[in-house]
């Protein structure tokens, strides 16, 4: 008869048997899935031993892309496969455990045209006291193919915008110049009018003179009339005269004390004076930088719009200031007049815009502040609210003295 205590170690013994089948059937089964994940892995895995570099294992996948079987046993210089082994070796040989190292190599096929692009991610371990290397091995062929032809692309794109820009420059010449003959034209043209127009207005008040009395009415009126009409055309012909300029003059800038410019125009101009106008210079007005004859033009012409557009009878009443803007200063005219409507805004300084009938104008003066602003460097804009009144603003780069 077996003892109680020989029994339970029995009991016991079959416990711990248990146990360890248990534990060694999960460890079979847990290694079975390394396995396969190892012998089907579409990346190719080599291990290698840390201190020789030898290989120790080697997945299907690998052997398949080296089309070699033999490759335990041996190390990747000794099979030669890589196209230049040296900085990869070196690599792996200051390759610490713990470590990872990724490296790009290339492989001739034996036999085959062609080579193969490679990726390698090395990393070391230590097992069980033994320093391992494991190496993944990826075909990069495709993706450096897909990068070679982007980078192909990109080059050709760069090349069809070199020349879409070649292009962009020369036709911007060839307009530029066909625009300046334009306007050399225009300028002649307008220029040689002005003689035929001036005749026609002396001849047609001689005639008035000599022999007004003589006809009588209404054949004055008709005479006066064509006097008048002549009159206004040869305004029309200075207007475009001075556009023209605007634009074709050259520039001399320096910098240009406003204070004194203002008061020099306002002199000249007794449309600006009580009881027509009040015009109020707001002190400080600091200088721009810009050129004197366009600023004179620019401001003349605000000033004369300022004071033009006003109900009939009532006087205008003009304030000009400076405001600093960034790097450059806004030099502000402010009218009380009858304002500019919404709609008409936004194109207001383009040529031949008008929004009022009644008043006299030919719609070139904003298109020459505008003009000149630009080519001084500055910009031009306005704030109007109908029947209380408008500001225009024209934009120019500070004094550089600093004023
Ligand atoms: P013009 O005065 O010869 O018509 P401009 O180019 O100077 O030409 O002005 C264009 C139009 O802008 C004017 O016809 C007028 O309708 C409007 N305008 C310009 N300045 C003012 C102002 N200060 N107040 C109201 N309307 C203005």
């Amino acid at each position: 008869m077996k003892s109680r205590t020989s029994g339970q170690a029995i009991k016991s013994a079959r416990v711990r048997r248990r146990f360890v089948d248990r534990k060694a059937a999960t460890l079979r089964s847990s290694e079975l899935r390394f396995r396969r994940l190892f012998e089907t892995s579409q990346d190719g895995i080599l291990i290698l031993d840390g201190a020789t570099h030898k290989i120790l294992e080697a997945n299907p996948y690998i052997s398949q892309l080296f089309g070699r079987h033999d490759l335990v046993g041996k190390s990747l210089s000794e099979l030669g496969i890589l196209a230049d082994a040296l900085p990869f070796l070196q690599a792996l040989e200051k390759l610490q455990p713990g470590e990872c190292i990724r490296f790009e190599n290339s492989w001739q096929f034996p036999g085959k045209p062609g080579v193969a692009e490679l990726e390698f991610v090395c990393n070391s371990y230590d097992e069980k006291g033994r320093w391992l290397i494991q190496c993944n091995i990826r075909d990069i062929a495709q993706r450096r193919h897909a990068e070679r032809k982007l980078r192909d692309a990109l080059q050709q794109l760069a090349m069809v915008k070199r020349g879409l820009e070649a292009r962009v420059l020369e036709r911007t010449a060839d307009l530029q110049q066909r625009n300046a003959e334009l306007e050399a034209f225009s300028y002649s043209l307008s220029h040689d009018l002005r003689a035929p127009i001036r005749a026609i207005v002396s001849f047609t008040q001689l005639a008035l003179e000599e022999y007004g009395k003589t006809v009588g009415p209404p054949a004055t009126e008709f005479l006066q009339k064509a006097v008048a009409s002549a009159q206004r055309l040869d305004r029309l012909i200075l207007d475009v005269l001075a556009f023209s300029k605007a634009t074709r003059q050259p520039l001399t800038t320096e910098d240009v004390n406003l204070d004194e410019m203002l008061r020099d125009i306002l002199q000249e101009r007794p449309e600006c004076a009580p009881p027509k106008a009040e015009i109020k210079l707001e002190e400080p007005l600091s200088s721009v930088h810009g050129d004197r004859a366009s600023m004179t033009q620019c401001l003349t012409n605000l000033l004369d719009n300022a004071v033009k557009f006003v109900p009939l009878g009532q006087t205008a009443k003009v304030r000009v200031y400076t405001r600093p803007s960034g790097e450059r200063l806004r030099l502000y005219v402010q009218d009380n007049g009858i304002g500019i409507p919404e709609s008409a805004q936004p194109r207001i300084f383009d040529l031949f815009q008008r929004a009022h009938n009644g008043y006299e104008g030919h719609g070139i003066g904003l298109a020459i502040v505008r003009r000149a602003a630009e080519r001084m460097g500055g910009r031009v804009g306005l704030s109007s609210i109908p029947g209380q009144g408008s500001t225009f603003w024209i934009e120019l780069p500070k004094a550089r003295s600093g004023q």
